[in-house]
């Protein structure tokens, strides 16, 4: 493939298709996967734009005939990434994004290890809180057991992050979308030798500052926040587990 393939995951409503939206408006050359989903549409959704919406029997037909990349079930509803949005973007030569779950970006790493994958966490259990119920309210649904199943979630998916070669804290959105477009940018320099200019250093310098590897800081007080390391910045043991326990 010509193109860089991106998976992007995070816990719902921690601001990814948002940030890859904005990603898009500044840079050119990279597409969006559209996924396959059984939910219903939320608010002003349309089909074919930000979803394939369809039923459980055909989405199971789809898996049967072998037509996802990866699929999952999410929230009680299937979702998954059709083989057709990878080889049109090969056939195109664009860089291709895909927003899917931890379960969908294990799947894809699996067979496409070159993929390069961005986890994004929202800055503390609050602040997801509110955005997601923000985001029921603008769409006119606010569900409230739904918003708690979403929030339920969100320490499970994150306990993931590790899995993931970028990570993206989004707090202040301008800054989180520069980060992403420095990531962007920096895959594309590194894999193409895509020239970026005089903005090359410090594109390259933000984008090294989001490796998993140099985020710690950044990423203790999430983990705290979601009560996944203690505040030591040690991982939590489960209360039956003792390390001198031989
Ligand atoms: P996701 O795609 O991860 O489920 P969304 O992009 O739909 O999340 O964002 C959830 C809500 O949070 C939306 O209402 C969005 O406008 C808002 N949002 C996203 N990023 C930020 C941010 N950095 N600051 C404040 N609100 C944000
Ligand atoms: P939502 O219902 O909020 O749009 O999405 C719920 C979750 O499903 C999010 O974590 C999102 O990343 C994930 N998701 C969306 N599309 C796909 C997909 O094609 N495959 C997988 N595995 N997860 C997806």
């Amino acid at each position: 493939m010509a193109g860089i393939l991106f998976i992007i995951s995070a816990p719902s409503g921690s601001g990814k298709s948002t940030l890859v939206s904005e990603v898009r408006k500044q840079l050119s050359g990279i597409e969006f996967s559209v996924s396959w989903t059984t939910r219903a549409p939320r608010g002003s959704e349309q089909d074919g734009r930000e979803y394939h919406f369809t039923t459980r029997e055909e989405f199971e037909r789809m898996i049967a005939a072998g037509e996802f990349l990866e699929h999952a079930e999410v929230f009680g509803n299937y979702y998954g990434t059709a083989r057709q949005s990878l080889d049109e973007a090969r056939r195109e030569g664009h860089d291709l994004v895909l927003d899917i779950d931890v379960q969908g970006a294990a799947q894809v790493r699996r067979t496409m290890p070159e993929a390069v994958s961005i986890f994004v966490l929202p800055p503390n259990p609050k602040v997801l809180r509110t955005r997601l119920r923000n985001r029921s309210r603008a769409e006119g649904v606010v569900n409230e057991a739904e918003l708690y199943r979403r929030l339920s979630e969100a320490s499970r998916e994150i306990e993931n992050y590790r899995e993931y070669g970028y990570i993206l804290v989004n707090d202040i959105l301008d800054r989180a979308v520069a980060q992403l477009e420095a990531i962007v940018q920096a895959e594309r320099f590194y894999r193409n030798d895509e020239p970026i200019a005089y903005r090359s250093r410090r594109v390259l310098e933000v984008a090294a500052a989001c490796r998993q590897s140099n985020s710690l800081e950044r990423l203790n007080p999430v983990l705290e926040a979601f009560g996944i390391i203690g505040s030591s910045g040690q991982q939590d043991l489960p209360f039956d587990e003792d390390p001198d326990d031989d």
